[in-house]
């Protein structure tokens, strides 16, 4: 079955927002495969943006992400890649239409609440940045 990471932020994490991403996932109907409250370090931030490696914002990027726990996720079900971008909508929240997670709980690019894999190939390496394979229900 297909499978996508998600990770609500720093800035979600603190606002708590955890229960309300959770519960847009779960209400679409997608199912919960593994779920945890993680610091990162410098090392897995790097990793995990590295195709941000030479943008301007990296190095905010990497602070930002590693400033408080974030709250990693695996989502499983039919189109699930997909549809958790629509679900979070447009990376800059101000393009980011109401009724979507960025549309509707946040207003910074930086400080958009939430990530989500954007192709099979990003939650592949993604989850396995995040989880073992043990950990994947
Ligand atoms: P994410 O990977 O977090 O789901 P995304 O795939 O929607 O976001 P990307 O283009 O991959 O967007 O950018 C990764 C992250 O880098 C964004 O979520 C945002 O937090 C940050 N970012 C993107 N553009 C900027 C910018 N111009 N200034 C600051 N941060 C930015």
């Amino acid at each position: 079955m297909e499978r996508t990471y998600v990770m609500v932020k720093p800035d979600g994490v603190q606002r708590n927002l955890i229960g309300n991403i959770v519960s847009r996932f779960e209400q679409k109907g997608y199912t919960l495969a593994a779920a945890k409250l993680v610091t990162l370090s410098k090392e897995t931030a790097e990793t995990h943006y590295s195709e941000h490696r030479e943008r301007p914002f990296f190095g905010e990027l990497v602070s930002f992400i590693t400033s408080g726990p974030v709250f990693a996720m695996v989502w499983e079900g039919e189109g699930v890649i997909k549809a958790a971008r629509q679900l979070i909508g447009a990376t800059n929240p101000s393009e980011a239409a109401p009724g979507t997670i960025r549309g509707d709980l946040a207003v910074n690019v930086g400080m958009n609440v939430v990530h989500g894999s954007d192709s099979p190939e990003s939650a592949e390496r993604e989850i396995a940045i995040f989880f073992k394979e043990e950990e994947l229900n």
